[in-house]
């Protein structure tokens, strides 16, 4: 099975080829990161219509460096949902048109299914299994009883992991995006400043990023205003600290609970060093097996939408060409009915 994987929710523009679910056959992104840098952050007009010049071309470029014509494809999968609305648009109408010209299934995929289903092209993925969602807009355990489910086990209840990263790396001055230079720069401190962990009630699985992205805003603002130097490197590092000792020991908990011999992780922050280590050693030290990414395929691509697409294919899923790009689309199973709702 050969399936065509498009993905414009955000930032990148990417398609991909991937071979049975499993294999990356060909995989391209092109990166806008470049253009939003000077903003600080993606611009959604700008990023439309960067996606409306790439799309055709990467498309191109995928199908040729896989060396495969449109009638060796079972079908396109493209990013359905969540996103921005003017960037999911030109993918989806991509793929429409794409599926129409060449008599092909559509199958509209949940962007995080995709981050999720990353795994499977690297390391794989054995059910039942915890899901770590950790990325720029989402951060959320899910507990995966069997290919194609998802039940939310925790989310949260303000910024997102990765949008604490941006925030506060552009409070240290740092290039966006904020996350990876972050990551560096906790690596290289000697010493970091102690911020609050944000464990919420007892037993909760949910998450909150944006107490501590104020503590770190007051750090700064304090320092400044009694003249203080401040050092990046050691906000950098007590502010990661926070986040990896937080986000590591619930995740732990949540794999005991529902008594799983994998986690995995997915979303562009599962990028993060600190993060990877922590999760591996923690889980390791109960015999939990743990999954991640390699680097690429954390962040934004295309082969995790084709992967999660061959996935809906599999069980019989199909879209048709009323699909339309949803920036809220919910998480849900794969089946025909919940493929109706999300229509
Ligand atoms: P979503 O997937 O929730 O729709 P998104 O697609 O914008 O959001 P991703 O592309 O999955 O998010 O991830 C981008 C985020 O990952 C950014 O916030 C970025 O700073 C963060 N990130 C990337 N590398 C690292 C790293 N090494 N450490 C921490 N954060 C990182
Ligand atoms: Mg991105
Ligand atoms: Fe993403």
């Amino acid at each position: 099975i050969y399936i065509l994987g498009i993905e414009t929710s955000c930032d990148e523009t990417a398609a991909s080829v991937v071979r049975n679910g499993r294999e990356i056959v060909s995989n391209v992104v092109a990166s806008q990161i470049e253009s939003h840098k000077r903003f600080g952050g993606v611009v959604p007009e700008v990023a439309s219509r960067h996606h409306v010049e790439q799309i055709t071309l990467v498309i191109e470029q995928a199908l040729r460096e896989a060396g495969i014509t449109p009638g060796g494809l079972n079908a396109v999968a493209v990013t359905q949902g969540p996103g921005l609305v003017g960037a999911l648009l030109v993918g989806v109408n991509a793929a429409k048109a794409f599926a129409f010209a060449h008599g092909l299934p559509v199958i509209g995929v949940h962007h995080i299914a995709g981050h999720v289903y990353a795994n499977r092209l690297a390391g794989g993925m054995e059910f039942p299994l915890v899901a770590l969602i950790i990325s720029g807009g989402h951060t959320e355990l899910v507990y995966m009883e069997r290919d194609g489910s998802f039940e939310l086990i925790g989310e949260t209840r303000d910024d997102a992991a990765g949008e604490a990263y941006d925030k506060v790396a552009r409070i240290l001055g740092l290039p966006y995006p904020g996350g990876p230079h972050i990551d560096r720069l906790a690596h290289e401190a000697e010493e970091s400043v102690k911020f609050p962990r944000a464990w919420l009630e007892d037993g909760s699985y949910d998450f909150s990023f944006s107490g501590l992205k104020s503590a770190v805003i007051n750090y700064v603002h304090n320092a400044n205003q009694k003249g203080e130097t401040v050092d990046p490197a050691k906000v950098a590092a007590g502010f990661q600290e926070s986040v990896v000792e937080v986000v590591t020991g619930k995740t732990v908990r949540a794999a005991k609970a529902f008594g799983v011999q994998q986690v995995i992780a997915a979303g562009g922050v599962a990028a993060n060093r600190g993060l990877r280590d922590s999760l591996a050693e923690a889980l390791g030290k109960e015999e939990i097996e743990f999954h991640v990414p390699p680097l690429n395929l954390c962040t934004d691509n295309a082969a995790m939408i084709a992967a999660a697409g061959s996935s809906m294919f599999e069980a019989g899923v199909r879209g048709d060409l009323r699909m339309n790009g949803k920036p809220g689309l919910e998480l849900l199973g794969w089946t025909a009915e919940n493929e109706q709702k999300n229509r």
